[in-house]
């Protein structure tokens, strides 16, 4: 019996996960949920899976559903805390951090202190503070095992793939190719000025949150994932590269020094990277449509436009300097992201306030930093973003 918690079950990771935690069946046990507003999706979710525990960050959730619980479930107060609390039970075997952002830091943070085996769906914290977050992992022996898509694949690609020592298995491959669908402007003939968050919102392959899938369209999420694998992995930024695969079929594979290319090749569903991560080592039937060698006419692999997409240069840049620059990189993005979706900055804004965030850290800049210190260069680089907006 595995018992599970969910951050963040009614966002695009946390409703896969249930699905696949209910197809999987009972020996894998729901044990907390945690959502922010989407009272009615999360009332449903409590009743079909009666946890113990139950969150909701909002005192307007909280006052909104505080009546209609299930009795055998315990709703716990709005707040951080409560989050750190079900992230950090006695009883959890797996925490699955499907949050958004930011957010998901010190949820994270609890998670590890407890020394949680997580999965990580939530790339934003790696970003802010992959090194020390790889660190207190160790001095508290914690493990993360990776839910996006592509660090998935890497380690399924990996030799002897083991959730406790697949660092060490990484030091020796070549490099590792991360694959990118593009986005929906990959060869796009208009101007990138012009488009419209809708526009934007439509990805060709993938179906996620908002967030995410702005972060696709100006591949900055591709620079949050050579970040992630820079991390995960410990291997230099040198030995990721990003290969543009519109298909999305190939989730990234693994070159080793013979120049063998091991890779995961599935439907683009992140039903299949979330289960993987649940039932590790053992494999499952999956929810997920099984993917047809033969039905495929072709797949390319192309190199990604840095001049087109200017965010992946300022990710590179984050990964190369390290320290505060991850930091930095995420609480402008994240505000950018929001200012394109409210249409108060144009698409190609989002990098352009980047790199004047950037530009006026530069001085501020630090090697190594804490955890309260990553905190604040986000608190610092939404504000300067904010300044640019107006
Ligand atoms: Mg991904």
């Amino acid at each position: 019996m595995k018992n599970i918690v969910i951050l963040g079950s009614t966002g695009s990771i946390g409703v896969s996960a249930l699905d696949v935690i209910k197809a999987l069946g009972p020996s894998y046990k729901v044990l907390a949920l945690s959502a922010r507003s989407n009272t009615e999706l999360f009332l449903k979710q409590l009743i079909d899976f009666k946890p113990k525990y139950a969150v909701v960050n909002s005192q307007e959730s909280y006052d909104k559903i505080k009546n209609s619980i299930p009795a055998e479930v315990k709703l716990l107060e709005p707040s951080v805390d409560s989050l750190c609390e079900i992230a950090s039970l006695k009883e959890a075997d797996l925490v699955i951090n499907g949050l958004v952002g930011s957010a998901g830091f010190k949820p994270l943070m609890s998670a590890i202190k407890a020394g949680k085996v997580i999965a990580l769906a939530n790339k934003e914290p790696i970003v802010m503070a992959g090194a020390l977050i790889m660190k207190e992992c160790q001095k508290y022996s914690a493990t993360i095992v990776p839910v996006d898509s592509e660090p998935s694949a890497v380690f399924q690609s990996l030799e002897n793939c083991d959730i406790h020592t697949y660092r060490e298995a990484a030091k020796n491959i070549k490099k590792v190719l991360l694959t990118a669908s593009g986005g929906p402007f990959l060869k796009y003939q208009g101007n990138l000025d012009d488009v419209k968050p809708a526009q934007a919102l439509a990805h060709p392959r993938w179906k996620m949150g908002k967030k995410i899938t702005i972060d696709s369209a100006t591949l900055m999420n591709k620079g949050f994932e050579t970040i992630e694998i820079m991390h995960l992995f410990n291997l230099p930024l040198e030995k990721v590269k990003i290969v543009v695969h519109p298909q999305s079929i190939v989730h990234s594979a693994v070159e080793y020094e013979d120049g063998a290319i091991v890779a995961e090749l599935s439907n683009p569903d992140m039903r299949l990277p979330i289960q993987y991560a649940i039932t590790y080592p053992k494999r499952f039937p999956c929810p997920v449509k099984p993917l047809s060698l033969l039905d495929m006419a072709r797949l390319d692999f192309m190199e990604p436009d840095f001049s087109a997409f200017p965010c992946l240069a300022l990710a590179q840049h984050a990964a190369k300097h390290g320290g505060s620059f991850g930091a930095v990189l995420n609480g402008a993005d994240e505000v950018c992201v929001e200012a394109f979706l409210k249409e108060k900055i144009k698409f190609t804004d989002i990098a352009k306030i980047i790199e004047k965030v950037f530009n006026s850290h530069q001085k501020d800049f630090k090697t190594q930093i804490s955890i309260e210190e990553a905190l604040a260069f986000d608190i610092w680089a939404r504000q300067k973003a904010q300044e640019f907006i107006k």
